[in-house]
């Protein structure tokens, strides 16, 4: 098995295992083989993971920022160094192209390690508030031990945006990535003790819908931060709310991207084709209602036909590939119910819409499709499909795609591309989403905050604002004179 870890789990760091948890197979997506055999986490597993976050934690939050943060800064740097071998781990773990995972996966991990890294030895601080004799003081103190759960796209993005911040601010983290892509995570709890964080700050522990429960329920879990879809969103708020516990929420969308007729065309079917095939169309924030002003229909379909039919599929380690195959055979077997609907509710197929024939062997392939003419009230425009399944939409006015690229429960991201600035700004403001995009398209640097509105969740990664979400306000009042008693 070539990408089988030392064990399963990584607690209080080093190396565990607990062969009584359920065991399950790690599968390359592109051939079905088993890279992996690990075991889920027992109860036992769990109750060690969080006493180690427990005791870890304390003496790491006293210690100074610029120590912190270095330990963060030391880790992205060996990350970077490592680029490549990390990148193909993490093709082997999702089947996203190592063309995607050199650029994407392992570099924007380091970037939040060297970015909190960085922002918390500058001070995460807080406020003198002068009351005319007396005055207060508010510091911003970490939660304790934060758990994150993650989904299989970002395997080793998601575990780095969640621990940067987290132990930024001074917390300790368990983290349980997604059943399907349990590799990657255990090599930044590798990275991060080689770094020198001291041990029991990120613990890694394995399991599936069954395992996060134990986790989210623990009394000694102050806050979870979940990627995942809008259901099991619900599920861990629910559990959450129960013990009051700070939450944050990366969940799933259906985002608008609107396409006024005098955009750069060329720029706005590139946008279109990022924000609907990168990671063979796996990304929450991904813009599939894409709204087409009526003129420029014909010639957006053209163009859009051609060069999604030029991507190049393939084996995911080949540099040549520019698209992988989804992550598992149920994902596809969704995936191509989805465009089954499409085709049933009477879109227009204009291109894909099956499964490649030139790729051969057990993989999860499918093909990049376009739909045109789908109207607000398909099932394919309603739901979030997370495949690569594009849905064009016609539309007259402005007023008119404003309204219905809001008419959604979700609310992550949107975007335009036009050549009138005023009307770019304008249309922005009155899209109801947490990130949105003018003249470009999911593009999601550390330095700026991510998340979403209405049903896709609240909270926000990167940028400041992650930190607030992993620590809490302390405000002191200090009295200076004599205490007046009326009694
Ligand atoms: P999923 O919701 O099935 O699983 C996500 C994680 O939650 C997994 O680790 C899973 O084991 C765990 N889980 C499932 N049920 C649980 C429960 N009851 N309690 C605790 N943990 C539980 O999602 P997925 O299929 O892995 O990922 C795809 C979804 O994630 C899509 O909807 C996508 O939009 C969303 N996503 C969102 C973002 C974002 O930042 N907004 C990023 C990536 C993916």
């Amino acid at each position: 098995m070539r990408a089988q870890p030392t064990a399963s789990h990584f607690i209080d760091g080093e190396y565990v295992e607990d062969t009584e948890g359920t065991a399950f197979d790690s599968l390359y997506p592109a051939t079905g083989e088993v890279i992996a055999r690990l075991h889920a986490a027992t109860p036992a597993i769990v109750e060690q993971a969080v006493a180690a976050a427990k005791r870890a934690q304390p003496e790491w939050a006293a210690l100074s920022p610029t120590a912190r943060g270095r330990i963060l800064r030391r880790a992205a740097d060996i990350m970077r160094e490592r680029n490549r071998e990390l990148s193909e781990l993490e093709t082997l773990d999702t089947g996203k192209p190592i063309q995607e995972t050199i650029v994407a996966d392992p570099t924007s991990g380091a970037d939040s390690f060297e970015f909190f890294g960085g922002v918390i030895a500058a001070g995460l601080n807080g406020d003198y508030i002068p009351l005319g004799g007396d005055f207060a003081y508010t510091k911003r103190v970490p939660l304790g031990v934060c758990v994150g759960i993650g989904a299989w796209n970002y395997p080793q993005q998601i575990a780095c945006w969640k621990a940067a911040p987290a132990l930024a601010a001074g917390n300790a983290m368990v983290f349980k990535p997604s059943e399907n892509t349990p590799l990657g995570a255990l090599k930044i709890a590798e990275i991060l003790i080689e770094a020198g964080l001291p041990k029991g700050l990120f613990n890694v522990i394995q399991g599936d819908r069954s395992t996060g429960p134990l986790l989210v329920q623990h009394p000694d879990v102050a806050k979870v931060s979940l990627t995942g879809s809008v259901p099991t969103g619900r599920k861990v708020a629910a559990v959450a709310a129960g013990n009051l516990k700070h939450v944050t929420m990366e969940l799933g969308g259906k985002s608008p991207l609107i396409v006024f007729d005098d955009a750069d065309l060329d720029s706005a079917v590139g946008g279109a084709m990022l924000g609907n095939f990168y990671s063979t169309g796996q990304v929450c924030s991904n813009g599939t209602r894409v709204f087409v002003q009526r003129g420029i229909k014909q010639e957006f379909l053209e163009k859009l036909k051609a060069r999604t039919e030029n991507i190049v599929i393939g084996e995911p380690l080949d540099e040549a590939t520019q698209m992988g195959p989804l992550i598992s055979f149920d994902q596809r077997q969704k995936v191509l119910s989805y465009i089954d609907k499409g085709k049933a509710e009477g879109a227009t197929l204009i291109t894909g819409g099956g499964l490649p024939n030139h790729v051969t062997g057990e993989g999860y392939y499918i093909q990049p499709t376009v739909f045109a003419d789908v109207t607000d009230d398909m099932t394919i425009a309603r739901e979030e499909i997370f495949g690569p399944v594009m849905c064009v939409l016609d539309f007259d006015d402005e007023a008119e795609v404003i309204a219905r690229a809001n008419t959604t429960e979700f609310g992550l991201a949107a975007g335009v591309f036009t050549a009138n600035l005023s009307r770019g700004h304008r249309v922005v403001d009155q899209l109801d989403a947490g990130t949105l995009w003018i003249n470009t398209y999911n593009l999601c640097p550390v330095e700026i905050p991510f998340g979403g509105s209405k049903q896709s969740g609240f909270g926000r990664e990167n940028s400041l604002a992650a930190l607030e979400h992993y620590s809490e306000l302390k405000t002191v009042y200090v009295g200076m004179g004599k205490v007046e008693a009326p009694y």
